[in-house]
């Protein structure tokens, strides 16, 4: 089977009311893929008053839509995975053209995971029994989940249909309408998705609006006509976006950055077996999806009694990764999503080397042959340093392993817990003991435990710290997307007897 970038239009409008649409002041910008810069379609470059529009359309269907049954809205969101699932090729190339991520990632895990989640939602919201109880024999509590109304929702570039997913598929079963915003960087599956499965949902039930953050985003989270704002990306934007949206006092969910540790104790080295093999692989999953991963385990530490023996085959294993044309499927790792990230991963080298981190392997940029060359390509690296350096603290969102050691269990979670943010964790071990106890002293919101990188929709997924607060995937989404009433209903026929 081959692979390779689908054919594009020329341009694209903002999907809204049912329709694409031009932006209002025919602005667009180009989209270039990172795989070799070559230009993939123009996107509208919108503005507060394209926002204003769809605003509008989904404020004009929240009622109906709102009022739809729970049977309808699982067939339908059972019919967006359908779609998805025929189209998979097609949505895996859209992807790999415009992030850059090896197709092997898009076909296995990116477009299968958005299916499900789709499917788990449109299942759960039928699972669920609703709640009355009687608190007297007189009074009867009945609890009664309302969709908010409209959402807004703020995607990054790092897995665009997936994140995608996450967002649509909670607030669409639970009854609400949706402006989507994807990122600038990658603005073409969530356009291709309104295209395949916009026909299915009422008109202004789903709107996807293109453009920048200040100029799109801002006033999309800054609307007083929206009830909730839910964003995923980097820390210091969720930040400004909890800003504007407290002046509406709309409740906000976020999914922001991570600097997680991976942890390695010594048991595992008791025997040369396939545990093994699979921890050196677990360590080398800080390349996965070029290391642009809120949860990348970018942090790793290591027991310093088998320090020399495991970083030794962490190497081996992170040269032996093939990068290459993310088209190929045998291509390991691809291009970075963007030149400006490209730019940023390498300045980070840049500070782990005069910092006085120890380059193990890799440093630099790739350069790949032909057109590839124009595109954005990183040797997977690894520094050896300590947790004080900023390549241990900072967000890097590449491929890039800052490695240190520890003595003992406590010096292991002294580091592990030493970062702002808590996202992911990893825990490697054969101790009973340490099994448990470790992930539970570990401040983030996700701890795998003799594993990594494993994301099924029935799993909650989240941040402590400064990576974020609010749930992803589970059935605890749903109620970041719904408000509880309680009706409480008499059937006494006593006086209340205060007046
Ligand atoms: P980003 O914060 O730069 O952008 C994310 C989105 O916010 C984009 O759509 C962008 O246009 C928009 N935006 C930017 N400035 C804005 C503003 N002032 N007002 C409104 N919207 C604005 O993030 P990114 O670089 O696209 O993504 C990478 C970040 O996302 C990383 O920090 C990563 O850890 C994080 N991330 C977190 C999760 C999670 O689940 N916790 C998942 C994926 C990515």
């Amino acid at each position: 089977m081959s692979y390779s970038k689908p054919k594009f239009q020329e341009k694209y409008g903002n999907y809204i009311n049912g329709a694409f649409v031009d932006p209002i002041d025919g602005e667009y910008f180009d989209n270039h893929s990172p795989v070799d810069n070559s230009l993939i379609a123009k996107f509208p470059r919108s503005k507060e008053a394209d926002v204003k529009n769809a605003i509008a359309a989904a404020n004009a269907a929240k009622e109906e839509w709102g009022n739809t049954s729970v049977t309808e809205r699982s067939a339908i969101l059972n019919k967006i995975a359908d779609i998805l699932e025929e189209n998979l090729e097609e949505f895996a190339q859209i992807e790999t053209s415009d992030n850059g991520k090896a197709i092997r990632e898009t076909l296995n895990a990116d477009l299968p995971l958005a299916v499900d989640h789709f499917r788990y939602f449109a299942s759960v919201i039928r699972a669920e029994e609703g709640s009355a109880s009687e608190l007297n024999k007189n009074t009867l509590s009945l609890i009664i989940q309302e969709p908010l109304g409209v959402v807004a929702q703020i995607i990054p570039w790092n897995f665009p249909l997936l994140m995608m997913a996450w967002k649509v598929a909670p607030a669409l079963a639970a009854g609400n309408c949706i402006i989507l915003k994807p990122a600038e960087q990658t603005p073409a599956s969530a356009t291709i998705f309104a295209e395949k499965v916009g026909h299915l949902l009422p008109k202004g039930v789903l709107n996807v609006i293109h453009g920048f953050g200040p100029e799109a985003g801002k006033p999309l989270a800054s609307s007083p006509d929206v009830d909730k704002v839910a964003f995923t990306g980097e820390t210091t934007t969720g930040q400004l976006i909890m800003q504007y949206a407290s002046k509406n006092l709309h409740p906000v969910t976020m999914e922001l950055g991570g600097k997680s540790p991976n942890v390695f104790f010594s048991s595992i080295m008791d025997h040369d077996d396939e545990f093994l093999d699979k921890c050196i692989e677990g360590a080398v999953l800080f390349a996965l999806n070029q290391g642009e991963v809120c949860t990348c385990p970018s942090r790793l530490l290591i027991q310093e009694d088998i320090y020399e023996a495991f970083i030794e085959k962490v190497i081996a294993r992170t040269k032996a990764i093939k990068m290459g044309d993310p088209f190929s499927p045998d291509t390991m790792m691809g291009a970075q999503a963007s030149s400006d990230q490209h730019e940023k991963i390498l300045s980070y080298i840049n500070i782990g080397k005069e910092e006085g981190a120890e380059v193990l392997c890799g440093g630099g940029a790739a350069k790949l042959d032909g057109d590839l060359g124009n595109g954005f390509y990183i040797e997977p690296t690894i520094l050896k340093g300590h947790n004080k350096m900023r390549v241990f603290q900072e967000e890097i969102f590449g491929p890039v392993l800052a490695v240190c050691t520890f003595k003992d269990e406590a010096e292991a979670l002294e580091i592990a817990n030493d970062t702002l943010y808590g996202l992911g964790a990893g825990v490697w071990t054969r101790d009973a003991h340490q099994l448990y106890q470790i992930p539970r002293a570990i401040k983030a919101g996700r701890v795998w435990v003799n594993c990594y990188h494993d994301y099924p929709a029935h799993a909650p997924f989240g941040g402590y710290k400064k990576s974020g607060f609010g749930r992803e995937n589970h059935l605890m989404m749903l109620n970041h997307y719904r408000q509880a009433k309680n009706m409480l209903i008499s059937y006494d026929k006593n006086k209340l007897g205060f007046f």
